[in-house]
C-alpha cells in the first residue's frame, strides 16, 4: 500500500517557498532537518548576447534552462535602454516561474571583457565603445553581474554542466559564424591579461590565407567556422565544373554550411569532401593547441558539429596525425554535452556563480 504523504510549505535562505512531501510517519522536524536533505533550489540568469538577438534565460542549479526570453539585440541604439528592457524581461521569467530572487547574472557578450565587466569596442553592436553593462545591471538589480565572451561562456557552462564535469585541464572549440574557444587550466577558465584569452579561432593556421575580419589573414575561423565551410564548398563547387549533386542547384548566395551538412550526411561526394578538408584543418588546430595547455579533453560545439561523425571522424584522423608524440592517448576529441542552443547561458549563468 502506497504511504501517504503530507504536503508541507517551507521557506528557503532566499524566502523562496519549497515544498517537500513527507510521509505521515516522518517525525518532521525542520531544524533536524540537514541542509542537503531540504530541496532548496536556486537559480541565476545567463544572458547570451548575439549581434542580432538577445537570448535570456533562467536558469535552476542543475543546470537546467527553465525557460527564455529574446529580445532584438540590433534594434537598440541606446545601452541603458537595452539594459532596462532586459531586466523587465528577467523580472517577467521570474514571475512566470514563481522565483523570487536570483543568485546572480552572468553576461556572455562579444568583447566581453570578465575583469571590467564591459563590452569593449564589439565590432557587431550598435554600441560603440566602452559599454559597462555589469554597472548597468547592478544599477537595477544588486546580485553579482560577470560578462565575458561567449566562447569563454560556453567552456565555463561545459566544466559545472557539460561533459567536462570534474576535468581540470579542457579546451573547447564553437563553431559558428567564426571560431571561439575557451581554455581551462588547474580547474580555472584562462582570462589573461586583457579579460579576452582563449581567441584560438584567430591563431593562424594557413600563412598568407583567407582574409578574416580581424585585419589579418589565415586564421582558423576563415576555414572551419559555419561560414569557412560554406565558402570550402562554393571554392569546391566552383572548381569542378561537372559537379551534379545536392548543392549544385543552390545559388551560392544561399548556400549554407547546414545544407553542406545535410549533403554530405546524405553521401553527396563533394559535401563529403569539404568536411574532410574542414576536419584535416580542425585537427591540426586542435594538436596545435593540446601542446599550450595539455588538456585530457577537446570538446567540440556549435552548428557544424552536428554534422556527426562526416565531420568527428576527419577531425580525430588529423588530430591524432598532426598530435606530437609526448601527448599520444592523453586527449579525448568530443562533441560538447551541452544543449546546443542553451551553450553559452549555462555557461554564463555559471559564470556568475564562479
Ligand atoms: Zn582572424
Amino acid at each position: 500500500m502506497a504511504k501517504k504523504v503530507r504536503l508541507v510549505n517551507i521557506r528557503n535562505n532566499f524566502g523562496c517557498k519549497n515544498r517537500l512531501f513527507l510521509p505521515y510517519s516522518t517525525n518532521f522536524r525542520i531544524l533536524a532537518l540537514s541542509k542537503t536533505n531540504l530541496i532548496m533550489n536556486t537559480y541565476s540568469i545567463g544572458i547570451d548576447i548575439g549581434g542580432t538577438n538577445t537570448d535570456i534565460g533562467l536558469v535552476r542549479d542543475d543546470g537546467r534552462c527553465l525557460a527564455k526570453k529574446n529580445l532584438p539585440t540590433n534594434k537598440y541604439y541606446d545601452a541603458s535602454i537595452y539594459v532596462s528592457d532586459i531586466y523587465s524581461q528577467i523580472k517577467y521569467l521570474m514571475a512566470e516561474n514563481g522565483v523570487e530572487a536570483i543568485d546572480g547574472i552572468g553576461i556572455a557578450a562579444p568583447a566581453g571583457n570578465y575583469y571590467t565587466g564591459c563590452i569593449e569596442n564589439a565590432t557587431n553592436l550598435n554600441f560603440k565603445g566602452i559599454v559597462d553593462l555589469a554597472a548597468a545591471f547592478r544599477s537595477h538589480i544588486d546580485v553579482p553581474v560577470v560578462v565575458s565572451n561567449d566562447a569563454n561562456a560556453a567552456a565555463y557552462g561545459e566544466l559545472v554542466y557539460g561533459g567536462a564535469k570534474g576535468m581540470k585541464n579542457f579546451i573547447t572549440f564553437t563553431l559558428g559564424t567564426g571560431v571561439g574557444s575557451g581554455i581551462v587550466v588547474d580547474g580555472k577558465l584562462v582570462h589573461g591579461k586583457t579579460g579576452g584569452a582563449g581567441e584560438l579561432g584567430h591563431a593562424i593556421l594557413i600563412p598568407e590565407g583567407r582574409p578574416c575580419g580581424c585585419g589579418r589573414k589565415g586564421c582558423l575561423e576563415t576555414y572551419t567556422s559555419a561560414t569557412g565551410i560554406r565558402r570550402t564548398a562554393l571554392e569546391m563547387i566552383e572548381g569542378t565544373p561537372d559537379y551534379v549533386g545536392a548543392l549544385s542547384m543552390v545559388p551560392p548566395e544561399e548556400l549554407t554550411s547546414k545544407m553542406v551538412g545535410d549533403a554530405a550526411k546524405y553521401g553527396d561526394a563533394l559535401a563529403i569532401r569539404v568536411f574532410e578538408k574542414t576536419g584535416y584543418w580542425l585537427g591540426i588546430a586542435l594538436a596545435n593547441a593540446v601542446a599550450f595547455s595539455g588538456p585530457e579533453a577537446i570538446f567540440l560545439m556549435g552548428g557544424p558539429v552536428k554534422a556527426g561523425e562526416v565531420l568527428m571522424k576527419p577531425v580525430r584522423e588529423s588530430f591524432k596525425k598532426h598530435l606530437c608524440f609526448v601527448y599520444d592517448g592523453s586527449v579525448d576529441v568530443r562533441v560538447s554535452e551541452l544543449p546546443d542552443n542553451d551553450a553559452a547561458i549555462l555557461g554564463a549563468a555559471a559564470l556568475s556563480k564562479a
